[in-house]
């Protein structure tokens, strides 16, 4: 038979997708904010933790179906840790070799996941040397380099077939506020937020997309002035998010709105949303809710009603020895007094200082 094992590859994801369950959708308590309806899609319960699980079934599908992968082929990737730890599960799944090219910095527990999969870490120390790497150990080990940061947004199904802006439409359906005024989210590499702009135009609603980028990343830079050679010396702190180059995945032109967010005020969102659900989520997290309580708290000033919906990228307990550790974020983040204090008004008032 023709292809047989790339076949049998295709089918054995097919069938792990069917066994697999939505994610959720949360609806956040802010009586402050009445009328104003705030939900988090909570990509941290895939089977791997993120919502890289999608892209990486997607990145796996993309390159079996190009001919780019055989029996024999190990497959490289340069991450900052979640897609890594989502492609190892599906190498593992289809009996191949995988490797992972990582900043030294990353979570050690994402590290232990790979490994846990039968993956192999491959460090490097600049978050900018990972792409290189991961070409010349590709050609070195006549292998495939995924190259997530290009191919993203391509190897997702825009239109829909049930991808994740077609998942948030369906779960808004019977909500007070079915199409959201805004949707908002971070870009690592963009391809999220290609997707969900895509599936907006392409459906021709109302909702409005939001980008919010975080210190020491390009993105931001990129969309205000265009210019798409732009780099930065240093790493971002949000682990996840923010690059040093514009990813090819990120597509400016389905983006209505851009912010640029403090990283202490990340991770005191972070820490205040925690207060509110009683759960850990990731950085990003942070990222994504202090843009939407940004828009949501000028909403409330204008008198305007509507619904905002945001991501829970992954869970926190992948970061306790950072994120939530106090010593961790007093020498690698700063002090989030302003913003706590901030946060708390807009509990009282539905205003952000
Ligand atoms: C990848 C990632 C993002 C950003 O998603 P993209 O689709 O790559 O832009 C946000 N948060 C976490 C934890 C991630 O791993």
């Amino acid at each position: 038979m023709k292809n047989s094992w790339v076949n049998q590859a295709i089918a054995i994801i097919e069938a792990d997708y069917q066994r697999s369950a939505d994610t959720h959708l949360i609806k956040l308590d802010i009586p402050s904010l009445a009328g104003i309806d705030i939900y988090l899609k909570d990509e941290s319960t895939h089977p791997t933790g993120s919502l890289k699980h999608r892209l990486a079934r997607s990145l796996f599908l993309y390159a079996l179906c190009n001919g780019w992968i055989n029996e024999r082929t190990s497959v490289i990737e340069s991450s900052s840790g979640s897609t890594a730890v989502s492609e190892a599960y599906f190498a593992r799944l289809l009996g191949l070799p995988f490797i992972a090219v990582m900043p030294r910095s990353t979570a050690k527990k994402k590290v232990q996941q790979i490994e846990f999969y039968g993956g192999r870490c491959h460090f490097v120390d600049h978050s900018s040397e990972i792409y290189a790497e991961s070409e010349r150990l590709a050609t070195e080990l006549d292998g495939h380099y995924m190259d997530q940061f290009t191919y993203a947004e391509r190897a997702t199904d825009w239109r829909g077939n049930n991808n994740i802006a077609n998942s948030i439409f369906e779960q808004m359906a019977k909500e007070p506020h079915p199409i959201p005024q805004w949707i908002v989210m971070s870009p690592g590499t963009g391809g999220t937020s290609a997707t969900i702009g895509r599936y907006i135009r392409y459906q021709q609603l109302e909702t409005q997309l939001c980008v919010v980028d975080p210190e020491n990343s390009v993105f931001f830079d990129y969309f205000t002035q265009g210019d798409s050679k732009i780099t930065s010396t240093k790493g971002s702190k949000i682990e996840g998010i923010g690059r040093p180059r514009a990813e090819p995945s990120f597509i400016p032109g389905v983006i209505d709105h851009m912010e640029k967010i403090d990283d202490t005020a990340s991770i005191a969102t972070m820490y205040w949303l925690e207060q509110l659900i009683g759960r850990k989520a990731g950085p990003s997290t942070g990222t994504n809710l202090y843009g939407v309580l940004m828009l949501a708290s000028k909403m409330h000033a204008e008198g305007r009603k509507g619904s905002l919906v945001t991501l829970l990228c992954d869970s926190g307990e992948r970061y306790l020895d950072t994120y939530y550790n106090n010593e961790w974020i007093d020498s690698n983040i700063g002090d989030l007094q302003a913003y706590q204090k901030s946060l708390e008004n807009l509990s009282q008032t539905g205003q952000l200082l």
